[in-house]
């Protein structure tokens, strides 16, 4: 492992850990109770308590490329991120759940282009976004709408889940659909009724 990593734990255990040893005693003695599941891009340009400013406990997260949730029928072989899609609503009770894509998303531009054949596993992945992609040439403005046709694809899928939308029928549950515009370093959020995603720095609707 390079050293300059080594050098990193060795910080975190000598200068973050000692500040807040009691919250991570807490966390074991008492058990993870995050109230949020956040489904992500693997994209390293996502950093979601950063974006969320939470820290250990708070989001109970899956990340996979391009933020996809794969259908509930199990047609896309074992899968990591439903056991964890049913970990969280079943086993952890979340109240939120945050399908969060994002700007420049490798993943969604490679729908419109070649995948190196032994990709084989990337390939069979992204074909679960295909439904996304627009029967167009990828302009800038194609992929940026694509990247939130797919958001609201996977809040879909989502819905798909039976524990899911039991939960959400009963007013137990909410999802959202987050884009991050990384280099306006803003969230815009789906809005369900407008069919659109609203910066959250725009003022909410009277
Ligand atoms: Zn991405």
């Amino acid at each position: 492992m390079p050293g300059d990593l080594i050098d990193r734990l060795r910080r975190f255990r000598d200068e973050y850990f000692p500040l807040h040893e009691g919250h991570f005693r807490d966390l074991v003695e008492k058990g993870q109770r995050p109230s949020i599941l956040f489904i992500g891009c693997s994209d390293s340009r996502i950093v979601p308590h950063l974006l969320t400013g939470t820290g250990p406990g708070e989001l109970f997260l899956v990340r996979n490329v391009a933020a996809i949730v794969p259908p509930y029928d199990g047609s896309s072989g074992y899968h990591g991120t439903c056991a964890a899609i049913e970990f969280a609503v079943l086993n952890l009770d979340v109240h939120e759940i945050v399908v969060c894509g994002h700007s420049h998303c490798g993943g969604i531009r490679a729908l419109y282009e070649e995948i190196p054949a032994a990709a084989v596993n990337l390939r069979n992945w992204l074909e679960l976004a295909r439904e996304a992609a627009l029967p167009i040439q990828p302009t800038n403005e194609a992929l940026r709408r694509t990247e939130q046709r797919s958001i609201v694809l996977q809040l879909e899928r989502l819905m798909n889940y039976p524990m899911v939308r039991e939960r959400v029928e009963a007013g137990k549950l909410f999802l959202h659909g987050w884009y991050y515009v990384i280099e306006d370093g803003e969230v815009q959020v789906f809005d369900l009724r407008s069919g659109r995603f609203i910066p959250v720095s725009d003022p909410a609707p009277p």
